[in-house]
């Protein structure tokens, strides 16, 4: 075993958190606990856990239900796509593999929506294979533990970090070395002030003896951030119900609802096709950040050209249990009291 390995299964027996999915070997729950935490922070993402190991205690359950039932219960987390695949997968199992998870990494790897840093998790916490996970809490432990420059957002960054992250896993306990260097870069290596002062790796920590915390992990630099000008229009019709549109595939909130939306090219256009409802009732306008857009928004209630969209029209009780984007809750927690006058 490497004196790491030890160091932080050690650190990691005192200080792990006590959450649900270490407490089990069931490569599902396992699974769910991966698929929900990329992109989100534990406490953001343990409720949802629970929520959907509540609603679809097993495999099976998950694949029997509708996409909309799914996405549903994500609603709030984001990236959608990743709800629509755990879905796809769970069907792909229970139909194909009888409800079993295949016991191999490289069986793990075949199906869709699982890439090697799932396969890696669920082949070490459900069946002890030796497989490093890389997630980004181990890119940042290892670049500054050894003091490693590269970008971790590079092609070559990547492979140095996961043979090192090989090279240094304990085979024998692959699930606990795994767990326990991910819990040290979410609670002691942290991205911001890392708690170096009382770190049992500080002697050996090359990136402190070099004073070079802050200077990493290296990354690249991130694509542009794309901004986009949204105008919905929120009409009720004869009967007070709200329309709505499915959104396609090909973009974001692929499957969710919203108001009939107008897309407009520019900021400029954006009030330019305002201007025409001046008249109308209209929101602030609302920001929504995404990890490569800029959404500026408003609502406005003016009736919308249709001819081209398929509307459904749904009453305002029931609106509830669509699968909406966070932009569009977010309107309606504002203005609940609005649209029901
Ligand atoms: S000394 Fe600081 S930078 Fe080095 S491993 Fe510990 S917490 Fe991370």
């Amino acid at each position: 075993m490497s004196a790491l390995s030890q160091d932080l299964i050690k650190w990691y027996e005192i200080h792990q958190r006590n959450l649900p999915w270490r407490h089990t070997k069931d490569p599902y729950q396992i699974w769910l606990s991966e698929v929900i935490l990329q992109q989100t922070r534990v406490d953001q993402g343990l409720p949802y856990f629970n929520k959907f190991v509540h609603a679809f205690p097993n495999i099976h359950a998950l694949a029997n239900a509708s996409q909309q039932e799914v996405l549903s219960l994500w609603q709030g987390l984001g990236y959608y796509s990743r709800g629509r695949n755990l879905h796809a997968t769970a069907q792909i199992i229970s139909q194909n593999y009888d409800g079993r998870f295949p016991e191999s990494y490289q069986g793990l790897l075949q199906l869709k929506g699982i890439g090697p840093y799932t396969a890696a998790a669920i082949a070490s916490f459900a069946f002890d294979l030796p497989h490093a996970v890389v997630d980004g809490n181990v890119y940042r432990v290892l670049s500054r533990y050894f003091g490693i420059d590269l970008a971790i957002n590079s092609t070559s960054g990547k492979k140095t970090f996961e043979k090192i992250a090989e090279e240094i896993l304990d085979p024998k306990q692959a699930a606990q070395h795994n767990q326990a260097m991910m819990e040290f870069g979410a609670l002691q290596c942290k991205p911001v002030s890392p708690n170096c002062e009382v770190c049992p790796l500080q002697l050996s920590c090359v990136a402190f003896s070099e004073g070079k915390v802050q200077q990493l992990p290296v990354k690249e630099k991130k694509v542009k951030v794309r901004p986009r000008f949204f105008v919905y229009h929120v009409v009720p019709n004869q009967q007070g119900y709200l329309a709505f549109e499915k959104r396609g595939a090909g973009d974001i909130w692929e499957g969710l609802y919203q108001f009939p939306l107008v897309e407009l090219s520019s900021e400029e256009a954006q009030v330019a096709y305002l201007a025409h409802f001046d008249a109308a009732w209209r929101s602030a306008p609302f920001k929504h950040i995404l990890t490569h857009q800029n959404i500026k928004a408003f609502f406005i209630r003016a009736p919308f050209a249709a001819e081209k969209k398929e509307l459904e029209h749904y009453p305002f009780e029931e609106i509830s249990s669509l699968p909406l984007p966070r932009l569009i809750d977010k309107f309606l927690e504002q203005h609940r009291e609005d649209l029901t006058k």
